[in-house]
């Protein structure tokens, strides 16, 4: 079966679990190359509603709800890391549901996680599963340096993390992380941040983007750039690790793995942290700098599309509006170099990604 002759056709409708910002630019991308999109999510304010041909509210966890939802679309996907399990098992017992629900199953939890890259011959920061006040002063004595305790599931953004050092009391640490499973990781010296955005079509084929260096701030992505300083053989080995995972989860769709750099003398130059089964933040620059984008290649691989092409024809950096800087949207609309983004959302919290700007330079 090739991924051309089961591609659906245009005016097919996509099924995206999740109504944030990633839903709507899959939205708009979906849009642009005739297909529709109908969004399954639990806010009735949700961003991407404002875009899709159609919306389900629901809770992710209503079976009956996403019966519903799956009778009106043709294939599933989702937009965030965090949906159930059991809900896409559910789902695909109707319809395909690409990236598999093994992908929510490894990234939802970070032991979980974290042993499988390791099992792969992917280096990862040295890691111990936590249960037990014990276990943690058990593994902090084998680390025997600084490291941060993170809870297994639902972290994201920094949050759910505590930096620890061999001294600290490990009951009062866990009690921080409210007494959730958690797992200790030494804490690392790197010299930068990337992140591999990586494509694998129905067809089995993989396209990878060009590598961008990540900046966070207060445990949020700040900015990204491209190109990265990282050597070419650094990005084959980074490129390699992303398209080893993808395979080794037999994944459809557009799958982000976060990195460190460890410098070119480390042992193990890179570092995996963590991987996101959707687009991702630190892609955002494709929609403005590549032929086609991370939010259109997922499409097109969950609709069994052939692949776009990945390649970059301009430098770029992308920068995060958060919170009330997206206030300023009348200046950064006057930036004749800036490309703006803004995510339709009708609250402005501190910390909440609010839309971003890429600024494009003639590629050196
Ligand atoms: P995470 O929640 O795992 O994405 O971590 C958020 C941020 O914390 C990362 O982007 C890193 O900057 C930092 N971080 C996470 N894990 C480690 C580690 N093992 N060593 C050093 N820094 C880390």
């Amino acid at each position: 079966m090739t991924a051309v002759a089961s591609a659906l056709p245009p005016g097919s409708t996509i099924g995206i679990l999740g109504g944030g910002q990633l839903g709507r630019m899959l939205a708009l991308a979906a849009a642009k190359i005739g297909l529709k999109v109908r969004i399954y999510g639990d806010d009735p304010e949700s961003p991407a509603f404002d875009i899709a041909a159609a919306h389900t509210i629901g809770d992710y966890t209503d079976l009956e709800r996403l019966d519903t939802f799956a009778s009106h679309v043709d294939v599933v996907t989702y937009e965030f890391e965090n949906v159930p399990v059991d809900a896409a098992e559910h789902l695909a017992a109707h319809k395909p549901v690409r990236p598999g629900p093994k992908a929510l199953a490894v990234s939802q939890d970070r032991v979980v996680e974290k042993t499988f890259i390791d099992g792969l011959g992917i280096p990862v920061a040295p890691f111990a599963e936590v249960a037990s006040p014990a276990d943690l002063a058990a593994a902090l004595q084998r680390f025997g340096g600084p490291a941060l305790l993170k809870t297994r599931r639902l972290g994201y953004d920094g949050k759910g993390q505590v930096a620890l050092a061999p001294t600290d009391d490990p009951a009062r640490a866990l009690r921080q992380l409210g007494n959730q499973p958690a797992i200790l990781e030494q804490r690392v010296s790197f010299a930068y941040e990337v992140s591999v955005l990586c494509v694998r079509g129905l067809d089995g084929s993989v396209r990878t983007y060009d590598i961008p260096v990540n900046t966070h701030a207060g445990g949020i992505l700040r900015r990204s750039v491209v190109p990265s300083p990282l050597a070419p053989h650094h990005q084959e080995i980074a490129r390699a690790f992303a398209e080893r995972i993808a395979g080794a989860l037999d994944y459809i769709g557009v799958l982000a793995v976060e990195m460190f750099f460890m410098g070119g003398d480390a042992p193990q130059p890179l570092i995996v942290n963590e991987i996101a089964p959707r687009v991702h933040n630190s892609g955002h620059w494709t929609m403005d700098a590549c032929t086609t984008d991370q939010f259109e290649n997922h499409i097109r691989a969950v609709a069994g599309w052939p692949l776009g092409s990945t390649s970059r024809h301009s430098d770029a950096e992308m920068l995060n509006l958060i919170g009330s800087e997206a206030d300023n949207w009348l200046t950064l609309a006057a930036d004749g170099h800036a490309c703006l983004h803004l995510y339709g959302k009708r609250k402005t919290r501190d910390g909440r990604k609010m839309g971003h700007i890429n600024r494009l330079r003639p590629k050196v």
